[in-house]
């Protein structure tokens, strides 16, 4: 009689789950491996360099050197884009609206208020903001979550 071949869900995992979680034991950042990055990615796609972290979903377009977990998915595939600006430019809200259209959820991990004034009120967007601390046009050196005022305030690129 044929012996069973071995495979990942024979010891009851998924492929996608397991190399997040490789990737994860790999970062060595030691936070969980399925948290979302506010720079719109997986935490454990960071890398820790002496100067600070990289994010590599892909170095050529993302730049966070500030991980922040800012909110843990039931599905880390859609989180995989590149930012352009705020809001719907981000990567994050590309990444929230994929895996809602897709039919999942998420939930926060994080406070939603505005990083720089705090408020709770009114529209809050996730921006990547640049190495001069304005709102950038691209991935960002570091971002934040900011009401419409404070994005006015910091200046930077509107293209929108
Ligand atoms: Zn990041
Ligand atoms: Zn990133
Ligand atoms: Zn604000």
């Amino acid at each position: 009689m044929p012996l069973d071949s071995v495979t990942l869900s024979s010891v009851g995992v998924n492929e996608e789950e397991m190399s997040d979680y490789m990737a994860a034991l790999g970062s060595g950042i030691g936070i969980p491996e399925r948290h979302i990055c506010i720079c719109g990615h997986q935490l454990s796609r960071h890398e820790k360099w002496e100067i600070g972290f990289s994010c590599v979903v892909s170095k050529s377009w993302c730049s966070c050197t500030e991980p922040l977990a800012v909110l843990q998915p039931e599905r880390v595939k859609p989180f995989r884009y590149s930012s352009s600006g705020y809001g719907k430019k981000h990567a994050l809200t590309k990444g929230i609206y994929t895996l809602k259209s897709q039919g999942f959820g998420a939930t926060w991990l994080i406070e939603i208020n505005c990083f720089r004034c705090g408020t709770k009120n009114g529209k809050i967007y996730p921006a990547p903001i640049d190495r001069a601390g304005r709102i950038a046009s691209e991935s960002g050196k570091k971002n934040a979550l900011l009401c419409f005022s404070c994005i006015n305030e910091i200046g930077g690129a509107f293209y929108y």
